[in-house]
Order: C-alpha cells, then sequence, then structure tokens
C-alpha cells in the first residue's frame, strides 16, 4: 500500500458497537468485568484503552514495524527507552540532538549510573570506536535538531547489529513520511507525535515503534509500570493528524526547498543548514536515506550578534517566535535561548550551535507570504 493510502487508514477500525468510521475517545479509566478476570481484554486504563490501542496499530502501519507504543511526551517515550538498561551500562550518542533527550540523559539517567557518551555520529567510524563491552544502546537523531546534520542510520546499524547493540533513532524531524529507520536497520524508532505526526500544535506526545517481540514486551512492561500513558483525547488528535500526514509532509519539503534556496542566495545570510543542497556535508547520505528534505531549516545572518538575530525573530508575523516544530503554521525560534538553553554554551558553540543561530518550522502557508515575511523581517 503507498503511503498516503495507509495514512487515511492506519488504525481505523469501525466501531465495534456502533460502527462509527472515527475511533470514539473511550474517556474512562476502567472496565466492567463479567466475572473475576473476564473481562473483554481491557481491565483499567494505564494499562489498556481502544483509542490509543487504535493510534498504536496506526503507529506501527506507518513505520512499517510490528509493534508501536504511544507515551504522553516525546521525552516520556525516550525515557522508556533508556529504562531498557541497568547502572554501569553505556549509551552512545549524538553530540549535536534535541535539548531534551541531553537535559534527560545527563541530568536524571546519569545519576543512576548510566553513561553517556556523546560522538559526531554523521560519521558512523566515530561509533564503532566508541564501543565498549559496557555499551548497550545508541541513540541517533537525524537529521538533528538544530544542525540538520545527517547520520547514516544503515551504517551505524551494521555496528550495532554485529556488537548485539540496540539501535534506537528519534525520527521527529522527517517524520516517517521521509525515513523509516526500521527498514534501514534500526530497533526501535522513537517519535515526539507533537510535531508532524499531531502536526496541529495543539497535542503533546510520544511515540516508539519496533519489531522485536521481545522488546516490545519490554516496553509495554515499562509503559504500564511507570504509567507515562496519553489521555484518549490526546490520542484521537494524534490519528486524526496522521491521515493528513502525507499531504502534509509534501507541502511542508515545498515550503522549505522554497525558502532554503530563498535564503541561501540573501545577501544577509551567512549560512544556510538544510539537507536538501548539494554542498550540505551529509546531502549523499539524506538523499539515499529520506523521500524528500522536510521543513526544517536553520540559518545565520553574517552580522552573527546575538541582537540581530534577537531583532529577526522579533520582527516576524507569519513566523511566529515559539518553541516546538512541525505543526501547519510556521514557527520562528531561537534555539541558543529557547529549545537548547539547557545545553551549557561552550559545550552548544564547540558543536557549531552559535549564538546567532536562527530555527525555522516552515508551515504549509503560501511559500510566497512565507518569503514576504522573512525578507521584511531580515531587511
Ligand atoms: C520535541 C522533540 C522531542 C521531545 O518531545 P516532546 O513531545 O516535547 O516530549 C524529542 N526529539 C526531538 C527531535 C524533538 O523535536
Amino acid at each position: 500500500m503507498k503511503k498516503a493510502t495507509k495514512y487515511i487508514h492506519a488504525g481505523a477500525v469501525p466501531d465495534p458497537t456502533t460502527g462509527a468510521i472515527m475511533t470514539p475517545i473511550y474517556q474512562t479509566s476502567t472496565y466492567v468485568q463479567e466475572a473475576p478476570a473476564k473481562h473483554k481484554g481491557y481491565e483499567y486504563a494505564r494499562s489498556q484503552n481502544p483509542t490509543r490501542k487504535a493510534l498504536e496499530d496506526a503507529y506501527a502501519e506507518i513505520e512499517n514495524a510490528k509493534h508501536a507504543l504511544a507515551f504522553s511526551s516525546g521525552v516520556a517515550a525516550t525515557d522508556a527507552v533508556i529504562k531498557l538498561l541497568q547502572p554501569g551500562n553505556e549509551v552512545i550518542c549524538a553530540n549535536d540532538m534535541y535539548g531534551g533527550s541531553y537535559r534527560l540523559f545527563t541530568k536524571v539517567f546519569a545519576k543512576f549510573g548510566i553513561n553517556f557518551i556523546y560522538v559526531d555520529t554523521t560519521d558512523a567510524q566515530n561509533v564503532a570506536n566508541a564501543i565498549t563491552e559496557k555499551t548497550k544502546l545508541v541513540w541517533l537523531e537525524t537529521p538533528t535538531n538544530p544542525l540538520m546534520n545527517i547520520t547514516d542510520i544503515a551504517a551505524v546499524a551494521a555496528i550495532t547489529k554485529q556488537k548485539n547493540i540496540l539501535l534506537a533513532v528519534d525520527n521527529t524531524f522527517a517524520s516517517p513520511a521521509l525515513q523509516n529507520p526500521l527498514d534501514l536497520g534500526a530497533d526501535i524508532v522513537m517519535h515526539s507525535a507533537t510535531k508532524y505526526l499531531g502536526g496541529h500544535s495543539d497535542v503533546i506526545q510520544g511515540a516508539l515503534m519496533i519489531n522485536s517481540d521481545e522488546l516490545r514486551e519490554q516496553l509495554y512492561f515499562i509503559q504500564k509500570s511507570c504509567g507515562a500513558v496519553p489521555g484518549p483525547m490526546d490520542c484521537f488528535l494524534v490519528l486524526r493528524g496522521i491521515k493528513t500526514l502525507g499531504i502534509r509532509m509534501k507541502a511542508h519539503c515545498e515550503n522549505g526547498k522554497k525558502i532554503a534556496y530563498w535564503l541561501q542566495q540573501h545577501p544577509k545570510v551567512a549560512k544556510v543548514f538544510w539537507p536538501g543542497f548539494e554542498t550540505h556535508p551529509n546531502h549523499a547520505i539524506a538523499k539515499k536515506q529520506m523521500a524528500d528534505f522536510g521543513g526544517m531549516i536553520s540559518f545565520t545572518l553574517k552580522d552573527e550578534s546575538m541582537e540581530e538575530a534577537k531583532r529577526v525573530l522579533s520582527s516576524t508575523h507569519l513566523f511566529s517566535l515559539a518553541e516546538s516544530l512541525g505543526g501547519v503554521e510556521s514557527l520562528i525560534n531561537h534555539p541558543a535561548t529557547m529549545t537548547h538553553a539547557s545545553i551549557p554554551r561552550e559545550e552548544r558553540i564547540k558543536n557549531g550551535l552559535s549564538d546567532g543561530l536562527i530555527r525555522l518550522s516552515v508551515g504549509i502557508e503560501d511559500a510566497d507570504d512565507l518569503i514576504e515575511d522573512l525578507s521584511k523581517a531580515i531587511g
């Protein structure tokens, strides 16, 4: 089945009691049992909920996975993956990734004796070199937030498979429409469904997609034991969002391309970070593993001062100044003071995330209007 069709029908089964075409919002905490332990597969809503079940089925389908689990946020999904580990285990992760993942790793899990080793994963050899007998997990993000670095998922998977190490990929930026890490050899896919999957900036949610039955059981045990489950209303919203994922991503990509090229020729712009450019250092890999290049773009101005960046960030009208991404509306963000403020400045600068960097989440408005807005703001 082609992707656009899959997004419309994934997880959708007419409601068995009424035939309702849309999965109802089962707003209930418990289910009445006929006799002790005689029930319809639903006991208590932290463990099972029909709206969540429909969404989890949809999540599995759209990432070509056998199983999926929904969580109350993207970081809760990440949290569940790290809880597979034991004190003393090591995790190799990208030195350029979502600030909230970095904060979870360094501020929450490091104190439980799990060690995180940060490498430049754009060269798979760096991952191979960092592996020790304590390494249990490699955590990738590609494209990265906000520098749009690309890691070769298949190359890293070849290394982790050989060493029996789990490979998890944060696929939030690409969305399943552009990239499917399980097909490239990853063991776990993580999404902040808050972004492109929900698509309308109205819900916080996370997802994990897996093929292994054993891993699914372990992660389901963590999901129900730790309890970071999404409510049924939120599941309904993401189910609805997924239906238009194909058409939205097409529009995000088209607008992203137009804006990336427009920025690149602007006399006041210094550097544009977008994997669609042939000059992007990882363009060949992006082209190989992604169907298109997405609507996330970062750029710096020739005047690299924080003041100039702040002036532009405060001058747009269609691009709203806000954290988050992946919604139908365009957003502009200042990673240094907003999404990535939890990364120490020294660490940030070392990894190329400068004070003047501006990140765009290009929405699906008319590209001409978006360009006019940016044009006026940059001046
Ligand atoms: C937003 C985001 C997360 C965290 O997801 P939440 O839903 O905000 O908890 C993780 N990774 C990436 C790449 C993100 O953009």
